[in-house]
C-alpha cells in the first residue's frame, strides 16, 4: 500500500502537536521564569535548519503567548466583554424592545419616582409616544444625605403598578446587594449608578441574577476599568449587559460633567455590548441635550437616556436639568 504526500504530512503534524501539547504544559509553568527574547534569541542562533529565523521566531512566541492565557494574569485572559470573545452585537431584550440592535432604543423618564402621580403623568406621555422604557429613581444616591433620598420599597412598588397599567418597561437604581432579590420583581433593569460602578459585591450580586443591567460609567472611571466593571457582572453569568457613557469628571464647569463621545466609537470597537448615553448627567444643561444626543447617535450609541418631569421646577432632585414636557417634545422630535 503506498503511503500517499498528504498521509505523510499528517503523520508528521501529528507529531507536532503531541510535542505541543507538552511544550503548553510546560510552557505555560515556565513563562514566569524565562526571559522570553533572551530565550528566543539563543534558539534561533543556535537552531541551523531548514527553517527561517523569522518563521522560528513567530512560532515560540506565539506558543509563549498561548501558554500564558488563562492564568494569573489579568490582562492576558480574554475578557468576555470583548470582540474577541464574542464578535457579534449582544442584543438586550427587554419587554420586546432590542437594546444592541439595529434600532435605537431610548430610556427616558423622571430623576426620582417621587409619588404614583407623578410618575404615572411621565408614562402616560411616553406611552401616547409609542416609548417602552420608563426610568424613575427609588433608591437615590443623593450627595447630602440631608437631599430627598428616594422613596425606596414604595418606589419599587409604584414602578410596577406602572408597568402594568402602562404596559412599560420599568428600570431603576439599586444601591446595595440586598435590593437585587427585593427588586427584582418590580423592575425589568436594575440601574447601577455612576457612584456604584465599582462596587464590586453589588456587581457581583447583579452578575448571579439573569436581570438587564444597565451599568454607568463611575464619574472618574477610565474607559478601561469601565470594562472590567462590566465584566464582574458577566464572570458571575449574567450576559445582560448595558453600558452608559453619563459624563465624566474634568475641569469644565460649563457642563455638569465632560460628555466624552469618544467613549462611545471606543466602546463599540472594544465591546459587543450595548452603549447608551446619558445626556441628563452629562451634560446638565438643557439648551444642548438633544445637539449632544444626535452626536451620540452619530458616535454609534444603541440609545439615549434624559430626564423628564411633568413640573421640574418642583422636582425633588435634579430639578435644573430635568426637561418639561413641552421641552421634551422639542428634544424627543429632534431626535433622528
Ligand atoms: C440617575 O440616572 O438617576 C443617576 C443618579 O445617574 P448617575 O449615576 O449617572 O449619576
Ligand atoms: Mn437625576
Amino acid at each position: 500500500m503506498t503511503v500517499s504526500r498528504e498521509d505523510e504530512l499528517f503523520e508528521i503534524d501529528m507529531e507536532l502537536l503531541k510535542l505541543l501539547d507538552e511544550r503548553i504544559q510546560k510552557g505555560a509553568i515556565a513563562r514566569h521564569d524565562v526571559d522570553e527574547a533572551a530565550y528566543i534569541q539563543k534558539l534561533t542562533s543556535i537552531y541551523d535548519g531548514a527553517a527561517p529565523g523569522e518563521l522560528v521566531e513567530k512560532l515560540i512566541q506565539s506558543l509563549f503567548n498561548e501558554s500564558g492565557k488563562g492564568r494569573d494574569h489579568g490582562a492576558e485572559r480574554r475578557m468576555l466583554y470583548s470582540r474577541e470573545s464574542k464578535r457579534s452585537d449582544t442584543i438586550v431584550e427587554v419587554n420586546g424592545h432590542e437594546i444592541g440592535g439595529p434600532g435605537t432604543v431610548n430610556i427616558f423618564g423622571p430623576c426620582a419616582v417621587e409619588s404614583y402621580r407623578q410618575t404615572a403623568e411621565v408614562a402616560a406621555m411616553l406611552k401616547e409616544k409609542g416609548l417602552g422604557i420608563i426610568r424613575g429613581g427609588a433608591y437615590k444616591p443623593r450627595t447630602s444625605p440631608y437631599d430627598f433620598q428616594g422613596l425606596g420599597e414604595e418606589g419599587l412598588r409604584i414602578l410596577s403598578r406602572i408597568r402594568e397599567e402602562y404596559g412599560l418597561a420599568v428600570i431603576s437604581e439599586i444601591t446595595a446587594p440586598g435590593h437585587v432579590e427585593l427588586a427584582r420583581p418590580h423592575l425589568d433593569i436594575f440601574q447601577i449608578g455612576a457612584r456604584n460602578m465599582q462596587n464590586f459585591e453589588l456587581l457581583k450580586a447583579v452578575g448571579r441574577s439573569q436581570t438587564p443591567v444597565l451599568l454607568k460609567r463611575g464619574l472618574s472611571a477610565t474607559v478601561e476599568e469601565f470594562l472590567y466593571a462590566a465584566e464582574y457582572i458577566l464572570a458571575e453569568g449574567n450576559p445582560r449587559v448595558i453600558l452608559c457613557e453619563r459624563g465624566i469628571r474634568t475641569y469644565e464647569k460649563s457642563t455638569r460633567n465632560t460628555l466624552d463621545i469618544s467613549a462611545v466609537p471606543l466602546l463599540k470597537q472594544a465591546t459587543h455590548l450595548p452603549v447608551m448615553v446619558d445626556v441628563t448627567h452629562s451634560t446638565g444643561r438643557k439648551e444642548i441635550m438633544a445637539e449632544c444626543a444626535k452626536a451620540a447617535l452619530a458616535a454609534g450609541a444603541d440609545g439615549i437616556m434624559a430626564e423628564v418631569h411633568p413640573e421640574p421646577d418642583a422636582a425633588l432632585s435634579d430639578s435644573k436639568q430635568q426637561m418639561s414636557f413641552t421641552e421634551f417634545e422639542d428634544f424627543y422630535t429632534n431626535l433622528p
